[in-house]
């Protein structure tokens, strides 16, 4: 009778919290779909794909002379340097933009023999919160900048409802070129790239890092175990003489959210998590642009 209470009232606190997740991460309702149900139709119809395209996106400068070959002409600057004027100290700036020149020339693995555009990353060149993801797919490929898909949407979405925007965290990947058709970085890529984001790391100086699942997590943190098995739990990024204090920046895993696009019931977790990241920025004396968003605490 007890057991049978709790169970009825766990089951309805778990989808309460899906639905409040929804509703704060700003998505259609959810499809609640059972374990072993059929899958719910793929979300992206090319049209809509193309409607969907986030509404920011500067308008690209004007092309370069065509070039006569079939795929884009190869260029040593993506094409559109960051979202906006990049904030921080003009050192950091600078710092941030001399690292992005020397990874659009970069030949060090052979990711580069297939991008089309280096994806450094974006953002805040003094964030208090860096999100890091695996590496970029074919809408970053072709843009330059990171996270401007599907996925990409939906990470924008998260980082609002954490009360933070696009322009005040830092968001980068482990490696800075597409692998081809979106498979893993191999380790040997992963390790070749790793480099850059260190220094951006080191340049940007977050309180708090965010990794968007397991491939960005691994390459950060030496943890066994898949990316269910340590989300949401607080880890340190430390090599030896990064973070404000010297002693390392802590790190928080989630789900990646293209896996959230295919398991929507996952995002009651990852707003934890992400309660969770946010709560670590104030923490380490950072600041949350509109704080407000950690009234709507799903905890009670
Ligand atoms: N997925 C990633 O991990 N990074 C991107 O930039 C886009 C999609
Ligand atoms: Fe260089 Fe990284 Fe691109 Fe490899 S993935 S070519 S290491 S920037």
């Amino acid at each position: 009778m007890t057991d049978r209470d709790r169970l009825l009232r766990n089951a309805r606190l778990a989808l309460s919290l899906q639905l409040k997740a929804d509703q704060i991460l700003g998505l259609e309702a959810l499809p609640l779909v059972q374990a072993g149900a059929t899958r719910p139709p793929p979300p992206g119809r090319a049209t809509a794909r193309v409607l969907k395209e986030p509404p920011r996106a500067a308008p690209r400068p004007a092309p370069a002379p065509p070039a006569p070959a079939q795929r884009p002409a190869r260029r040593h600057q993506p094409p559109v340097p960051g979202l906006i004027e990049r904030l921080g100290s003009a050192e950091q700036r600078s710092l941030i933009e001399q690292l992005d020149r020397e990874v659009a020339a970069c030949l060090r693995c052979e990711l580069s023999g297939t991008r089309t555009f280096t994806v450094p990353g974006e953002g805040n060149a003094d964030a208090d919160l860096m999100f890091i993801g695996e590496g970029p797919g074919r809408d970053e490929d072709l843009s330059g900048r990171p996270f401007v898909g599907r996925a990409g949407e939906l990470l924008t979405r998260i980082i609002k409802a954490m009360g933070f925007s696009r322009e005040t965290v830092y968001i980068a990947n482990i490696v800075k070129c597409r692998p081809p058709r979106n498979r893993d970085p191999e380790p040997s890529e992963t390790e070749a790239c790793f480099g850059y984001l260190e220094r951006q790391i080191e340049i940007i100086r977050p309180r708090v890092i965010c990794t968007l699942g397991l491939p960005a997590t691994r390459a950060l943190l030496q943890i066994k175990g898949g990316i269910s098995a340590v989300r949401g739990q607080q880890f340190v990024f430390w090599n030896g003489r990064n973070g404000p204090s010297g002693r390392g920046i802590p790190v928080v895993p989630t789900f990646h959210p293209a896996y959230l696009l295919r398991n929507p019931a996952a995002k009651a977790d990852v707003w934890q998590d992400v309660q969770l990241v946010a709560r670590l920025v104030l923490e380490q004396g950072g600041t949350i642009p509109h704080p407000d968003v950690l009234k709507r605490s799903i905890d009670g």
